[in-house]
C-alpha cells in the first residue's frame, strides 16, 4: 500500500494549504481517509477525482470533513461529463446522524461502519478504536494483509493506543500540540504522546500530523525523538510512504 498526505494542518488549512485528509492506495483501489479543507483541490493534483473507490471518516468536525461537499458537486458534474453512474461509497460512524446524513448525495453513499466490526473496503481491512475527543471520533487501523499503519485521527492520549497500534509499520499521529502544552482538554496529543505511542507499541515509523500553525514545527519532531528512537517524520503536502524494503 502507498499513502499520500493530501491535507495535515488541525483545525483549519494554512495558507495554500489543507487540513486532514490522506490517500491510500493498493493495486488499482483508492481510499481518501477523511476530506478536511482544501482537501479536493490538492487530490487532484495526484489523483482525478472520479478515480477515487471510496471515502473514510473519522469524525464530523469541520477540518475532516469541509470538503465532502464540493466532493459530491465534483462526482455529479464529472458523472454528467463521463456518463459514469458510478457511486462513491462514504463511510462514517452514526453517533452523529446530521453528520452521517450529509454523506449522501446524488452520486454519493453514505454507509454506516460498526466501529466493533472489521470493515472490508477494497483490498483494506479496518478496525476502529474510538479516540478521547470532544465529539465521537474513530482511529483506525488498516492492514492489506502485508503493511499496516494506523491513524489515530483526533485524540487525547489513551493507554488503548499502545494496544491498537501494536507492531505496526507506520503510525500517523495527531500532534496538534508542543510537548510542554496540554491538548487534553481540546482532544489532542502532544509530540511526547505520540512518540511515548509509538515507542510502547513498537511501531517502525512515525509520521507527526494535524499540525499546529505557530512556533517552528521542527521542534516537535525534536521533542519527539527524545521518546522514540524509530523513524520520525513530520506530515507534509505530498508526502508519500511505502513500507521499507529493509523490514
Ligand atoms: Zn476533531
Amino acid at each position: 500500500m502507498k499513502l499520500t498526505i493530501i491535507g495535515f494542518w488541525g483545525g483549519y488549512p494554512a495558507p495554500g494549504g489543507a487540513t486532514s485528509a490522506y490517500m491510500l492506495e493498493k493495486d488499482d483501489f483508492t481510499l481518501l481517509i477523511d476530506a478536511g479543507s482544501g482537501s479536493l483541490s490538492k487530490l487532484q493534483n495526484k489523483k482525478h477525482v472520479m478515480d477515487l473507490d471510496a471515502v473514510i471518516l473519522s469524525h464530523y468536525h469541520n477540518d475532516h470533513v469541509a470538503d465532502i461537499g464540493v466532493l459530491q458537486y465534483a462526482w455529479l458534474v464529472q458523472s454528467y461529463i463521463h456518463e459514469n453512474n458510478d457511486i462513491l461509497p462514504i463511510y462514517g460512524h452514526t453517533e452523529d446522524q446530521n453528520g452521517f446524513k450529509l454523506l449522501t448525495h446524488k452520486k454519493t453513499e453514505g454507509i454506516a461502519y460498526d466501529p466493533d466490526a472489521t470493515l472490508e473496503v477494497g483490498p483494506f481491512a479496518i478496525t476502529f478504536l474510538k479516540t478521547s475527543h470532544p465529539v465521537p471520533c474513530y482511529g483506525m487501523r488498516i492492514t492489506d494483509g502485508e503493511t499496516t499503519i494506523v491513524y489515530t485521527a483526533d485524540t487525547a492520549f489513551k493507554e488503548e493506543w499502545y494496544d491498537f497500534a501494536k507492531d505496526t509499520d507506520l503510525l500517523i499521529t495527531d500532534c496538534n500540540f508542543y510537548e510542554d502544552q496540554d491538548g487534553s482538554a481540546a482532544g489532542h496529543m502532544t509530540s511526547k504522546e505520540g512518540a511515548m505511542i509509538a515507542d510502547r507499541a513498537n511501531v517502525k515509523e512515525l509520521i507527526l500530523s494535524h499540525l499546529p500553525q505557530y512556533h517552528d514545527n521542527n521542534d516537535l519532531v525534536k521533542e519527539a525523538r527524545q521518546y522514540f528512537s524509530g523513524s520520525i517524520q513530520l506530515a507534509e503536502e505530498g508526502l508519500t510512504w511505502e513500507k521499507s524494503r529493509n523490514f
